[in-house]
This record gives structure tokens, C-alpha cells and sequence, in this order.
């Protein structure tokens, strides 16, 4: 397989320093392989995403100097394939239909029973099952359209193996494994498909860097947790993993992690003011680009 990298972004804001350091490290490893660079424009969720982001993402990765395929891959002209692959995964009785709202689910997390405060994972409070057994139509019935579906953590971990994915950063290379207990704990039951969008992140970037060919997944460190969801997603998609490399997080002068709304850090304010790409190289800490 060609080695392949891409970069993902939502175009719900504006790229910043961390946005161009992923960017930059994924092409730089594809063109040191003699691989492809892809761009996929992950805009999913209607309410945020934004035509003139998208446009400024391309501009401002232009004016860095990469290239990449064209067209690239829009995640809202995927939905079709994300609800056929739920399909299978409704008929084997993996998910099951929510209709908690996030006051809900923290109601019922906090809830004296539940013994404290609630546990939070990748994707915030961890489900309290409110809805996991009222649902009786699992895989007998139709997959419902217009409602939240969810994983059913206990049921997926049970039949996804193996659960390792290797980690690779600079030299270093490791195995890494999902434990399926804290996958069930720390987790719990994520989102696949939210009710205003019939998918999810989790299932989107899943099936998107199968579809592309994906052999390297270059991405910040905060999503790390995150790919524990989608190596059990893979296995149970009977998809292959790509190698994972979570890079460092770049922070602002007080050790934040850079945020989209941090505009201060945009690219394009440093454009603005002058910046040339190899400044932004070497400000992300990247050798010059050739
Ligand atoms: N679309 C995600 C973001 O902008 C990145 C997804 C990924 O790299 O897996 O944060």
C-alpha cells in the first residue's frame, strides 16, 4: 500500500499554529516516503462548519506550500456510505437508539446511585445506559433514521479483537492495546450517529481513512483517547488500522493548548503580519520546507 497521510480538518474556524504543525508533519512524512498527502474536509456537523473556513484552510495551506489531490474528500457528501456501514453493525446488535440529551445523561451520570461524580472519556460524560436496555428493536427491526444511536461499549469490546494499533513517532515505534475493560468504563457507549447528522466523528474519520487508503494517521495528542473508539470501530468494520502517530500539542505562551477560537494564533494573522511559511516551520519547531 502507497504510504499515505492526510489532514483532516472541520472547517469551523480558522487554522492556528497546531492546525499548521499537523498539517506540515503529515505532508513532510509522506513526501520523505515518496507517499501521498491527502486533504479531507471533515464537515459533518451543518451547524458549525462554514464555506469561508473551508476556503481559508485551503489558502492558508496553500501559502505553506502543500499539495494534495484534487478533489479532496468532503465528509458531507459520505453520509450515505456512513449509514450503510451502521447497517451491520444495528443488525448484529451493537447499537442501540438514545433520545438523552446531554442534561439527561448528566442527570442520570450524577445521580447518587451511580456512586459520585461521573466518569468523563474522550467524549465527555460517560453514558449512564439510560436508554441501552429500554431499546428492544435491536437488530430485529429496521435501522431507525432521525435518533441518536449509540455503541454498545460491552457488546462491541466482546467481539472486536484484536484491540492493538502501533504507535509511531520519530524513531520510536510501539504496540499499543485497547483494554476492553477501561474501553467499557472510561469510555462507555459513544455516539455513532448523531440525530441531526445520521453519523458521528468517531465514524466518519473511521471509515473516511479506510476509504482513502489512510496508512498513517498524523494527529494531535488530544485524540489520542479517541483512537482506542476507533481501532474497536475498525475491528468490528473489519477495516484495517492504519499506524498512528499523536503528535505534540502546540501551546500558547502560558502552556494552553491552542484552541480554534484562539484567533490570535491564526495563520492568517501571521500572514498578515508578514510571516513566510518557513517562519511558521520553524516556529512549530519543523526544519525550512524545500
Ligand atoms: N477533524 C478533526 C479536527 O479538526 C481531526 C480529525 C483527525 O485528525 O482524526 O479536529
Amino acid at each position: 500500500m502507497t504510504f499515505t497521510t492526510r489532514f483532516a480538518p472541520s472547517p469551523t474556524g480558522p487554522l492556528h499554529l497546531g492546525h499548521a504543525y499537523s498539517a506540515l508533519l503529515a505532508f513532510d512524512l509522506a513526501r520523505a516516503q515518496g507517499g501521498r498527502f491527502l486533504l479531507r474536509i471533515e464537515d459533518i456537523d451543518k451547524g458549525r462548519a462554514r464555506t469561508e473556513w473551508e476556503a481559508q484552510i485551503f489558502d492558508d495551506l496553500r501559502w505553506l506550500g502543500l499539495d494534495w489531490p484534487e478533489p479532496v474528500m468532503r465528509q458531507s457528501e459520505r453520509l450515505d456510505q456512513y449509514r450503510a456501514a451502521l447497517e451491520p453493525l444495528w443488525q448484529q446488535g451493537l447499537l442501540f437508539a438514545c433520545s438523552c440529551s446531554r442534561r439527561d445523561v448528566r442527570a442520570a451520570a450524577s445521580a447518587p446511585q451511580e456512586g459520585g461524580d461521573p466518569v468523563t472519556g474522550p467524549d465527555g460524560i460517560v453514558y449512564p445506559g439510560t436508554c441501552r436496555d429500554r431499546d428492544v428493536r435491536t437488530g430485529s427491526s429496521a435501522l431507525p433514521a432521525g435518533c441518536a444511536l449509540r455503541l454498545n461499549m460491552a457488546r462491541a469490546v466482546a467481539r472486536a479483537a484484536p484491540l492493538t494499533f502501533v504507535e509511531e513517532g520519530g524513531e520510536t515505534s510501539r504496540t499499543d492495546t485497547v483494554d476492553p475493560e477501561s474501553a467499557v468504563r472510561g469510555i462507555g457507549d459513544v455516539v455513532l450517529a448523531r440525530p441531526d447528522m445520521g453519523t458521528s466523528y468517531h465514524l466518519s474519520v473511521v471509515l473516511d481513512d479506510a476509504a482513502q487508503g489512510v496508512t498513517h494517521v498524523v494527529r494531535g495528542a488530544d485524540l489520542f483517547e479517541a483512537t482506542g473508539i476507533h481501532v474497536i470501530l475498525q475491528r468490528l468494520l473489519g477495516l484495517q488500522t492504519p499506524i498512528y502517530h499523536h503528535h505534540r500539542l502546540i501551546r500558547d505562551d502560558t502552556g494552553k493548548r491552542l484552541a480554534k477560537r484562539d484567533d490570535a494564533r491564526a495563520l492568517a494573522k501571521y500572514r498578515a503580519e508578514g510571516a513566510s511559511p518557513n517562519d511558521i516551520r520553524r516556529m512549530v519547531g519543523l526544519p525550512p520546507g524545500q
